[in-house]
């Protein structure tokens, strides 16, 4: 960890009921930890954004969207657009997960749109990029990171940031996430460290070292400890671990 703020989200994915959440939220609202020293986001998915925004302490959490579309409000049906969020009092977006891109076929200009996006409308966003198994094996990890980072800066929207608290890059090797394979702390900060030159060169060293760079893939509360001790890991996101109060509580306290 960095001189810079522990950030931890939770991203809950397309899981959860009304019941399910309503305990987990519960659970988070007890969690003992002091909002000073760690930002806390959670990401329910965009049904449920309204009600947990409604329960959770917002002095210890905030409440992100898992993603957003690429547009404003109106004919663009099944989407949802920065400014609905906006209305609903949700500050944070997730943009780039590797399941959006995996899944949803969203390319690295999709991604770059939707940041930016984000970034207009003055939403907080947290960037994910991350390279497969098959990339990392056949050397090419540095150049999908590369291209990865190259669509967020081809946005005059990103370049133009002036406050960077409000920027979370999500670094997330695809072969971590919901694997039960962990980056080896070593791994996950020799990308981190990459992606602080990478941002440095474009946008200089005072905001290189700000810009908080968390690590996603399998993170729990046994691991998370030796993670959180790398210099330039800032923080996690978490999937399955976040459904769990007391895991999650566990990593939100890891630094
Ligand atoms: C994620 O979805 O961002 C993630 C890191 O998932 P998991 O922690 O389950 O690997």
């Amino acid at each position: 960890a960095s001189n810079n703020k522990f950030f931890v989200g939770g991203n809950w994915k397309s899981n959860g009921t009304k019941e399910s959440i309503k305990d987990l939220v519960a659970g988070l609202n007890a969690a003992d930890f002091d909002p000073k020293h760690v930002e806390v986001v959670v990401a329910p998915t965009f049904v449920h954004l309204d009600y947990v925004n409604s329960i959770i302490d917002k002095n210890k959490f905030a409440v992100s969207s898992q993603n957003i579309w690429i547009k404003g409000t109106g004919a663009f049906t099944g989407e949802i657009a920065a400014e609905t969020l906006q209305d609903l009092g949700i500050h944070w977006v997730i943009t780039g997960h590797s399941e959006r891109r995996a899944l949803c076929n969203e390319t690295n200009d999709v991604v770059g749109l939707k940041t930016a996006r984000a970034l207009e409308l003055g939403l907080n966003v947290i960037p994910c990029v991350g390279e497969t198994l098959e990339q990392r094996q056949s050397g090419q990890i540095f150049s999908v990171l590369d291209a990865q980072m190259k669509a967020l800066f081809d946005r005059q929207a990103f370049i133009a940031v002036k406050d960077w608290s409000k920027v979370v890059i999500a670094y997330e090797p695809v072969w971590a996430i919901g694997t039960g394979v962990v980056a080896t702390p070593e791994q996950a900060q020799e990308v981190h460290a990459y992606l602080r030159k990478v941002l440095g060169n474009k946008l200089g060293a005072e905001v290189a070292s700000s810009v908080r760079i968390l690590y996603g893939g399998s993170v729990n509360d046994k691991n998370c400890e030796e993670l959180a001790q790398k210099e330039d890991v800032d923080g996690f996101l978490v999937g399955g671990a976040s459904l769990q109060a007391a895991s999650f509580e566990t990593i939100i306290k890891a630094h």
